[in-house]
């Protein structure tokens, strides 16, 4: 079985590509390199290429059985400041893809979707039943592309796994890959970047929302769950069914509880000052995961522990810093 990994040299593609291969899939990873890195894709068949471009699409399209797409911008801020670039890359150029493999036979088609299709939910946890009412153009965009996966599987047959991600984040247990980001605007590697004197203090964004401690709380989910979901995906588009399905933890960890396991695992103290609310922040986003678990007998297991120490073992392989440990 062969699998084509668009976007495989970016975070999550890359460790879908790392699992895929332990499982004994061959694989081959598609990318720009635009914001992924071949480092990433090292081991690999890598073919760099733009999935607007049809022709070279295709050639590779025929040597595969199924697709899975990870290429995507996906910063939340700078798709409410720059909707264009993000309707026509998630959106424009991503019905382009499809429709290159439309016109090729492969029929199996794994897509990374996003919670931030829900919006602002009014219930926690988030089910596949709770509305979809993205409050920003990168949810918006994503959408658009979940409604078109509907209609092509009842029109044409398209089997399709939408993925619906939660907080994805630590690293592969190896060391080896990890999460690289330019610029880097997630929690976890922005208090080691802290903690490294690479950037300012870690601003914590609002303590006055309706939670705990009154600091956000997100489903923080270790991207090789993630990467382990997808291989049971393929297998359930291998049974000929589709699906949209969460993939999250199904349990909250504020950021104050995050910022606390990154001190107790990396031994340092992460340099941080309160802030005011990021705009767009919902207090709360949790998963309700109970359909993919029933669905592709699959369950997220590895901790908040455990998202961290691998996520601080790649940052300080990434800087080659093992003497700041
Ligand atoms: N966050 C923060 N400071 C930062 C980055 C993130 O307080 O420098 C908070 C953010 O408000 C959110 C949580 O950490 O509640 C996770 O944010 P991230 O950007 O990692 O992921 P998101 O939930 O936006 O996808």
């Amino acid at each position: 079985m062969s699998v084509l990994v668009i976007g495989g040299a970016g975070y999550i593609g890359s460790h879908a590509a790392h699992a895929l291969k332990r499982k004994g899939y061959k694989v081959i990873i598609y990318d720009n390199l635009s914001t992924g890195h071949a480092s990433l894709a090292s081991g690999f068949e890598l073919i760099v290429g733009d999935i607007s471009d049809t022709p070279k699409l295709a050639a590779v399209l025929r040597r595969v059985d199924s697709v899975m797409h990870f290429a995507a911008h996906a910063y939340v801020g700078e798709s409410v400041s720059h909707p264009r670039k993000y309707f026509q890359n998630n959106l424009v150029v991503g019905l382009s893809l499809l429709d290159a493999v439309l016109d090729s036979r492969v029929r199996k088609f794994i897509f990374s979707s996003t919670c931030a299709v829900y919006g602002n939910p009014a219930k926690i946890p988030i089910t596949e039943e709770t509305p979809r009412l993205p409050v920003n153009p990168y949810g918006a965009s994503k959408l658009a592309f979940e409604y078109a996966l509907e209609a092509y599987d009842r029109a044409y047959g398209l089997r399709f796994v939408s993925f619906r991600y939660f907080n994805a984040s630590g690293a592969d247990e190896s060391g080896l890959i990890g999460e690289i980001h330019d610029p880097e605007t997630h929690l976890i590697p922005v208090a080691f970047e802290a903690i490294h004197a690479e950037r300012g203090v870690l601003e914590i964004y609002g303590d006055d929302y309706p939670t705990p401690d009154g600091t956000c709380v997100r489903d923080y989910i270790h991207v090789n769950d993630l990467a382990e979901a997808h291989i049971l995906g393929l297998e359930h588009l291998e049974r000929g069914n589709s699906a949209e399905l969460n993939l999250g933890t199904g349990r909250g960890h504020s950021v104050r509880e995050v910022i606390s396991t990154i001190e107790r695992i990396s031994g340092r103290e992460v340099p941080k000052r309160m802030s005011p609310r990021r705009p767009g922040d919902p207090s709360e986003l949790v998963a309700d995961p109970t359909r993919a678990e029933k669905l592709l007998s699959w369950k997220a297991t590895r901790s908040l522990e455990e998202i961290v120490s691998t996520a601080w073992k790649w940052s300080q392989n990434k800087r080659g810093a093992t003497s700041t440990n």
